[in-house]
This record gives C-alpha cells, structure tokens and sequence, in this order.
C-alpha cells in the first residue's frame, strides 16, 4: 500500500480520497517516511513541514469524510487538489517557513507573508510538504551552486539533477512528491524535468502570479509544475495560474478550463492526427548528444505515425538567443539583487564599520561565485557607457527572437517538437570550472522565455540508461493544447520498456541513509 502512494499521481490520490480507498493522512505518512529514509543521500529537500503538514492531512480527511456522506456531486465539489502533496522551490514565500533560495545571504529569514501561489494553493487544499534545493537565486542548471547541498539525480547518484530546481525535480522523480512548484527563467524547469524524466511545464509569461517569488530576472521569470504525469502538470498549474492584482505583469487572460479535464489514453493519441508541428532545425545544435538526439527524433516518428504532420522549420536567430539571454538576465539580476544589503533579510555583516563596510562584507561573504559573476556581468552591462552596446541591443535581438516565433504560429503550426536539453544528465564537476558549458545547457530553452512562450519537457526515452526530454513550445496562453499533445505522446509511449522503469538509483537511495 505505502509503495503505491508514493507512486500515486495526483489525480489518482484525489480518486482513492474520494472512495475512501486511502487516506491524505497516510498519503503524506508514505511521502515523509520515504523522505526521512533517503533524502540524506538524495539531498532534495531544504526544509519539511513534518508535523503541521501531517495535521493539515487530517483536517483534509475530514473534508473527504463529510463529503462521501453526503454523496457524489459533494465529492466533486471539493478543490482538485484537496489533500494532495506538493512541494515549492525555496524561492516561494510561505508564511512561517525559511526562504533561502539557495543562498548564505537569506540564512535565518523566515517569510512572514505567503507568496500568492502558496495562499492559492493552500486555497486549493493542497498540502505544502516543504521547501526543495535550487542553485542559489535560481543561476546555474545543476543545483551544485546551492549554498547549502547537493541534490543527486535519482537516476544516478553520481549525476547532476539539472537546475536551477534541482530539487523540486529529484523530489517527484523519487517519488517524495507528486507535484512540485519550480521556477523557468532560462530552462530551470524544462531542463530538470529532462535531466530527471519527468514532466515539466514554463507557463506563458504573466500566467502565474509571481507575487512574494525570490526574484532574478523579472522580464524572464515564470513559475511553473513538475509532476510525472502531463494531466497532473495542467492540475497543479490550474491552480496557480491566474490573474494577480499584487502582481503587475500576471495577465488577465482567463484560466483554461480545459486543463481540469485533459484528454487522457487512446483520446488524447487520436487527437494527435492532423496536428502540424514545426521542427526547427537549429535546436539540433553543435555538441548534441547523438542518443538524445535519436530519441528525440524517435519521438517526432511516433507523433508523425499517429498522424502529426511534421514540417522542419527554421528559427534563425536561435544561435543569438544565448548571448542575449547572459546580458539580460544578469543586467536584471544585478537590479534585483541590491536589495540584500544586510539590513532588510536574512544574513548580515553589520558591524564596527561604517555603512559601505557593512554592505561589502554582507555581500561578499553571503553570495556565492555564480551569483557574483552575474552581479558584475550585469553591472557592467548596465553601465553609462555599455548601455546601449549591450542591454539595448540584446532587447532589439529579443524582438528578433520573438518574431522568429511569431510566423511558425502565423502558419498555423500547433506547436514546435524540439530537444529539450541538448545532453542527459553529466557527472558533478563536470561544467564547474567552465561557466559557458553549464550556460550551454540551456541552449534548447532560452529562446523560449525571451519571447514570454509556453514549453515543456515530456519523457521521451533513455539515452546510455538516463532520461531525454522532448520538448514542446506553443503560441502564448496554448497550455492546456501543449498538455494534451503530452498526454498524447504519453498514450503513444504507454508501452515502452522505459515507461516502466524507476530510476535506477531510487532503491540504493534507501540503502546509503
Ligand atoms: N541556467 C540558466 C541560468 O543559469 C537558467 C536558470 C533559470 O531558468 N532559473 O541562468
């Protein structure tokens, strides 16, 4: 019983409350003690709410009670999420909680107000387990330039999860959570949930609320899901998305109702026939795993055999989007990183000296060498007489970017099938000494938040025993239409050996605590 929670989607523990079959109660219990067990070597976690969690459990019990006495339209009106387990990136605020995002410099801070997307989703029932590892304030694609520890990859120990929501990844592929919350500013959803054989989801910028989000680079951040299944991807986002007074930029484009009922099975795979998907042919970049790359193309197959058309595009400025994205995300970073002055959060170096001691000594020692080198990048990008060489010109390539897109959209394309991570997960240390090798990793899902888009990465197979994404990249607000080619292809692939398959270290996890 307790290995089959742990399993459980979402929308399979929502039915098993409904009937009585289980309880949130032991759902969590399941979760916690698998957690306890084995997160000292898989290292995913920062912070759990043990015991309150397991009282929200109950309370949630009681609901489900009341309402199978009262009969089925009672159930049916109880919230999607009621009584299931989710896990937030330590860069949302929840009331009560620490806040790190990865980071010495928030040591000790505690958020005394809830992020929107945590009241939503405690609105929604659902139970907010704890908080997961990231690389600090979101920069790097491995979570090693966390602060505080390393997240494994549960498919190999010995192997990065991705990043920067390391953590929130190895979470759900470990089975520590069903759903977890992760942020995408240049592929830290999207490139995890490959490296990690889950599914992951980037919203279309202003989707969701990013009110009391740790911020990086505000023109680029989106928050978005992590589950194993694309139908729980379009709950979990059901019930975060949405329009936020407290937050200027989340749009009033109304939430799809559609994600609440996703086409499943042999539905979704005939919804596939006549679909027309834009291959672009510079996501197959220089560097590219040749086994990623055959199980992507094994992928587009599949979606042409179940009557997808598929076109191979061109997206030319892809190659810029790279360059663009390391001066506007550092040069908005270093804007949104003064506020850690040691006097408002967390760690401070205050002392015998006067103001700009104190400033200096809080910053140097409380940010980490990533996070410094984006400071200075931005700082110098930013500058009166670098300005215009740099910000303004990466703003005009921006637009290049986003018209790029604007015509496969125009043609009428469904969606772009593209890589998501141009390699499977490497070994640590791998990409520590090269800045621009890890930047590489995201070659494949930049492009995307430059033009504000929806993507996603879904499991298409394995390459040397580790999981490939295939990624999915739609016109803005297309979410629910991008989550029901997923559970297409999910349909299409039920019956893959890989499908099947734990990831491969899950049992030693167990053994090495
Ligand atoms: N890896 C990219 C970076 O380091 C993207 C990170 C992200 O999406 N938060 O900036």
């Amino acid at each position: 019983m307790s290995a089959d929670l742990r399993r459980a989607t979402a929308a399979q523990l929502r039915a098993g409350y409904c009937s009585g079959e289980f309880t949130p109660v032991e759902a969590v219990d399941a979760l916690l003690v698998a957690i306890q067990r084995e997160d000292t070597a898989l290292g995913a976690w920062l912070h759990l709410r043990g015991d309150e969690v397991r009282r929200e459990a109950a309370a949630a019990e009681v609901t489900y009670a009341a309402a199978r006495a009262s009969g089925a339209a009672a159930l049916d009106a109880l919230p999607p999420l009621l009584g299931v387990p989710v896990a937030l990136k330590d860069l949302v605020n929840m009331i009560g909680t620490p806040t790190t995002a990865g980071s010495k410099i928030l040591e000790g801070y505690v958020s005394p107000y809830d992020a929107t997307i945590a009241a939503k989703l405690k609105a929604a029932g659902a139970l907010i387990l704890g908080k997961t590892n990231m690389d600090e304030f979101a920069m790097g694609s491995s979570t090693e330039f966390s602060a505080y520890k390393r997240t494994v990859n549960p498919w190999d120990r010995e192997r990065v999860p991705g990043g920067s929501s390391g953590g929130s990844a190895s979470a759900v592929a470990a089975l520590h959570a069903p759903l977890s919350i992760g942020s995408d500013t240049g592929g830290s959803i999207r490139q995890p949930a490959s490296l990690t054989g889950i599914t992951g989801m980037k919203p279309t910028y202003g989707r969701v609320s990013r009110y009391g989000i740790v911020a990086f680079a505000s023109s680029l951040d989106q928050i978005g899901p992590f589950a194993r299944s694309a139908q729980d991807v379009a709950l979990l986002l059901h019930a975060i998305a949405g329009s936020d007074p407290r937050d200027a930029t989340s749009s009033v484009t109304p939430v799809d109702a559609a994600l609440l009922k996703l086409p499943q099975g042999d539905q979704a795979a005939s919804a596939l026939k006549g679909k027309r998907f834009a291959l672009p042919k510079e996501y197959f970049v220089a560097g590219m795993e040749p086994g990623v790359e055959a199980a992507v193309r094994a992928a587009v197959a599949a979606l042409q055999s179940a009557g997808a058309v598929i076109d191979e595009v061109s997206l030319p400025t892809t190659e810029h989007a790279l360059a663009t994205y390391y001066i506007v995300a550092p040069a908005e970073a270093s804007a949104n990183l003064a506020r850690y002055d040691g006097i408002r959060y967390g760690a401070s170096k205050h002392g015998g000296g006067d103001l700009l001691d104190g400033y200096l000594a809080t910053r140097g020692r409380g940010f980490g060498p990533e996070v410094r080198r984006r400071i200075m990048l931005g700082t110098y990008a930013l500058s009166a007489g670098f300005y215009d060489a740099y910000y303004l010109k990466a703003q005009k390539v921006r637009t290049l970017i986003a018209r790029d897109f604007d015509r496969i959209w125009a043609a009428g394309y469904d969606a772009i099938v593209a890589p998501a991570s141009p390699s499977v997960a490497w070994k640590f240390g791998a990409k520590m000494s090269d800045p621009v090798a890890m930047y590489l990793a995201d070659a494949c899902t930049i492009p995307t938040n430059m033009a504000g888009l929806p993507g996603l990465s879904t499991p298409c197979g394995l390459s040397e025993g580790l999981p490939v994404g295939l990624q999915l990249i739609g016109a803005p607000w297309s979410e629910a239409g991008l989550l029901s080619i997923a559970a297409g292809y999910e349909a299409l692939s039920a019956n893959a050996s890989w499908r099947d398959q734990d990831p491969t270290d899950l049992a030693a996890l167990g053994g090495a605590a």
